[in-house]
């Protein structure tokens, strides 16, 4: 589902851990830290970004819990 944010609020969000910007993921209805080091990804939930750290799922790749 495609990802419905206002470009202006998407411009001042920034990662809550590390203070990056973000990417959208319109698949995922995700955002998406670009930061490599951090790469969380945050839910979108009825257009609302839920940035909690808690909430957010890691896209680096690390397979250390496989
Ligand atoms: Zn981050």
């Amino acid at each position: 589902m495609a990802v419905n944010l206002d470009p202006d609020l998407l411009s001042i969000l920034v990662c809550p851990k590390c203070r990056s910007e973000f990417r959208v993921d319109d698949e995922a209805s995700e955002l998406v830290c670009t930061n490599a080091g951090c790469a969380l990804a945050y839910p979108v939930r009825d257009d609302i970004p839920v940035l909690l750290i808690d909430e957010a799922r890691e896209t680096k790749e690390a397979d250390d819990h496989r």
